[in-house]
C-alpha cells in the first residue's frame, strides 16, 4: 500500500531524524536544508513512516493513506 509522504518545508529545521529513522524514504537536501521525500518513500515499512513522523521535532512530515487516511497529520 502506497502510502503519500509529504515534508512541509516551511516547518522542517533539517535535523535529520527522519533521514536517520528511514533513510530509504527521506533524504536531507544539504543546499536548502529541509528533507525531501525520495521516491518510493510511501512504499517503505509504515511503522517506520510513521516513526518518523512522529519523532520529528517540528511535527513536519505528513502521511496519508491509500484510502485518504490521514496517517499523520503536520503542523502545517
Ligand atoms: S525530522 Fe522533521 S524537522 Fe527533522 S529533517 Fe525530518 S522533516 Fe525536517
Amino acid at each position: 500500500m502506497t502510502i503519500q509522504v509529504t515534508v512541509d518545508e516551511e516547518l522542517c529545521i533539517g535535523s535529520g531524524d527522519c533521514e536517520r529513522i528511514l533513510p530509504t524514504a527521506f533524504r536531507i537536501d544539504e543546499a536548502r536544508g529541509v528533507s525531501v521525500p525520495l521516491a518510493g518513500a510511501g512504499d517503505q515499512d509504515p511503522v517506520l513512516l510513521e516513526r518518523a513522523a512522529f519523532t520529528c521535532p517540528t511535527q513536519s512530515i505528513r502521511l496519508v493513506a491509500a484510502d485518504g487516511t490521514v496517517l499523520h497529520e503536520s503542523n502545517g
